[in-house]
């Protein structure tokens, strides 16, 4: 369908209301105005008359409160966000009295910025092309505070047209400019209206408006004059192709969308490391503290398993005997524990010990360490077969034979690099032949695990310490009857001493399922005290985050505006806002990563904690960092996106 006889554009009964607090200010007060295609028209009045709030409507970059408004005949104000764009883009363009340049970009690409949402080929050469026209040649590669106030408002006029539009609009293009300059740019508005392109221009200066051939003149809302110079010969209108299903962003829309963010990240260093570095921290600590929880709960749990699980050790306690002051001690004998051993339901294996210190000799060398006197069964409950050598037989402690193992710290203290295997050394001035080594321990609480000598039971009670009494009894019980084994080996000792049930204090049993619970539960509180603390730090770095992504939204909402208002879709400029801060949120989180495994294996090895990363603290951290800054990024960019061009670009 041709709409060959319908005019550029017509506006019927325009108003524009302001509410301002609880008055309303009626600025239009019902325009009526027709404009055709070809023509050159200079729209006058004085500051305040309404005349860039009438532009702004006409250029479709604000909404009139009541009123129609046709171009080639079709009721714009009924098009949606797509189809707005698309004229914005490809049938207006607007030239503002502050030029609204993007400082960040030189004048090539602020040029070329509309062919990205125009989906134009060979976006530089266009834009050199124009450049060159309004005479810029030679500054293709100038940022817009490199230039004169002249040379800016050149390029302002090089972008309106970059799309072939068929109306301009110019809002005082002249109002910052000095005489010479102005009157370059009014020659190149009338060289363009001489090539069939539209021109509508506001001023308030009369030899301004004497370049165009009809003036209309506004004052408080409503047009007092329009008068035509000379005679107009209508041009003949092409038929206005609307595209439709702009929704849809192709893939080169996509690329272009995703260079420019890439250069808005470039273009501004400074912000885009402040946003990275919440995003670094809140990953990198969220990390670390959590590898060092789990570090610790692992070599916590290792620990335990090293010492047995199903173990009960009996102690002689102590007991206050009525009436009597002071204590009583009940002993253990080597009866007593046979006696144990025979409820094999229950006891699996019972190794009783004694224990004391002594002097140990090798040549020159001498230390002091713990002697203790254990059963060839003590291997397999405490996890002790030696690696190096073997441990002594059932026969050897039957004959209270004088060999011995030991552990590496004494092998350290006393041998030093030679292999102990074989050599004798003086244990209380008796000669022993070391048999074993071993196995390493490391530190036991405050205890040094691996600082020990272990001698047959029956050597240690006849021929070093001399004693009848076993120190404490070890006792591997059958599986699931702890509970059980305790409360036997209690009324057991009792019964044997003659001791009534309230004197159960006479003898100490430690459980070691007691002690799992209670190391578990303590490394449980410390994990989730560490995951505490990492969880606040990643807060912090949200908040840090959120923070700079309002900031930076925000002071860009007049960029939002100008791209919007040179036919960006919301769509676009969304995407462009998501792109930014996936990409920034996504480096940001592989830096953290780094960070958080380098501080890991950095503390790990200086202070010797054991250290762990787990794959789901990296996926949690990167995840919600990830999360917050694209939230925050897109939130306020919807926000602004969703304004008016102009309030957009009237924000500061
Ligand atoms: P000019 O003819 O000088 O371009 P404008 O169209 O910019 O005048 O403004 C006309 C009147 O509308 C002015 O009195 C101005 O104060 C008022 N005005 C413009 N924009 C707004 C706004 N966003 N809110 C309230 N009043 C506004
Ligand atoms: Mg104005």
């Amino acid at each position: 369908m041709s709409k060959e006889n319908k005019p550029l554009l017509v506006i019927k009964n325009i108003t524009k209301i302001y509410d301002i607090g609880d008055t309303e200010l009626e600025i239009l007060k019902g325009i009526n105005l027709t404009i055709e295609e070809g023509e050159f028209v200079a729209i006058m009045g004085h500051s305040g008359s309404g005349k860039s709030t009438l532009m702004h409507i006409l250029g479709l970059l604000d909404r009139p409160s009541d009123g129609i408004y046709e171009i080639y005949g079709q009721n714009v104000l009924k098009f949606d966000d797509n189809q707005t764009a698309f004229l914005r883009s490809k049938i207006i363009g607007f030239v503002f009295q502050q030029y609204n340049l993007l400082n960040k970009m030189t004048a090539c690409d602020n040029v070329a910025l509309p062919l990205i949402y125009s989906g134009g080929k060979n976006r530089l050469e266009k834009a050199k092309q124009l450049l060159t026209d309004v005479g810029l040649d030679d500054r293709l590669e100038h940022k817009p505070n490199q230039l004169s106030g002249g040379q800016q408002q050149r390029v302002a006029i090089a972008r309106a047209l970059v799309n072939s539009p068929k109306i301009i609009f110019a809002d005082e293009p002249t109002g910052n400019l000095a005489s010479t300059q102005s009157n370059e740019i009014m020659q190149i508005l009338t060289d363009l209206n001489k090539k069939g392109i539209s021109v509508i221009l506001v001023t308030h200066e009369a030899d301004i408006a004497q370049w165009a051939n009809r003036i209309i003149t506004i004052k408080d809302g409503q047009i007092i004059s329009d008068t035509r110079k000379n005679d107009f010969v209508k041009a003949t209108s092409s038929p206005l192709k609307i595209k439709k299903d702009s929704s849809r962003l192709s893939m080169m829309e996509f690329s272009e969308n995703f260079f420019s963010a890439i250069r808005a990240i470039l273009a501004n260093k400074t912000r885009s490391i402040l946003t990275m570095l919440g995003i670094i921290i809140g990953v990198a600590s969220i990390i670390s503290m959590l590898a060092l929880g789990n570090g610790a709960q692992q070599s916590l749990e290792k620990q335990i398993k090293s010492m047995g699980t199903n173990l009960l050790y009996l102690m002689p306690g102590r007991i206050s005997v009525g009436g009597v002051s002071g204590d009583v001690v009940r002993r253990i004998t080597l009866e007593d524990v046979n006696a144990l051993a025979e409820n094999t339901e229950l006891v699996k294996n019972i190794d009783p010990n004694v224990s004391g210190n002594a002097q140990v000799v090798y040549g020159n060398k001498n230390t002091s360490t713990n002697i203790t006197g254990v059963t060839p069964v003590y291997q397999y409950m405490q996890s002790s077969v030696p690696e190096y050598g073997r441990f002594f037989t059932n026969t050897e402690n039957n004959n209270a034979a004088k060999v011995c193992v030991i552990g590496a710290t004494v092998v350290k203290n006393i041998f030093g690099n030679e292999n102990p295997i074989g050599k004798y050394i003086k244990i209380n001035r008796k000669q022993f032949r070391i048999i074993g080594i071993l196995p390493v321990k490391g530190a036991q609480g405050p205890r040094d695990g691996d600082d020990k000598i272990v001698v047959p039971l029956n050597t240690a009670m006849k021929r070093l310490i001399g004693t009848k009494y076993i120190s404490s009894v070890s006792v591997e019980v059958q599986d699931g009857k702890i509970d059980e084994t305790q409360a036997y080996l209690l009324s057991t000792m009792l019964a044997r001493n003659k001791l009534n049930a309230d004197k159960a204090d006479a003898f100490r049993i430690r459980n070691m399922s007691d002690m799992i619970k209670m190391l578990s539960s303590t490394t449980k509180t410390m994990t989730m005290l560490l995951g505490a603390v990492a969880g606040i730090s990643l807060i912090v770095g949200g908040i840090g985050i959120m923070n700079i992504m309002l900031v930076s939204v925000t002071e860009r909402t007049r960029e939002i505006g100008l791209r919007k208002a040179i036919g960006a879709t919301k769509i676009a400029v969304l995407l462009q806002f998501l792109i930014e801060s996936s990409v920034l949120s996504l480096l940001g989180g592989i830096f953290g990563v780094i960070l958080g495994v380098l501080i890991s294996l950095a503390v790990s090895k200086f202070a010797g904690w054991a250290a762990f990363v787990s794959g789901s603290s990296v996926v949690l951290a990167v995840t919600f960092s990830a999360g917050v800054g694209i939230v925050f990024g897109l939130w306020p960019a919807k926000k602004a996106s969703e304004l008016s061009p102009i309030e957009a670009l009237r924000s500061d």
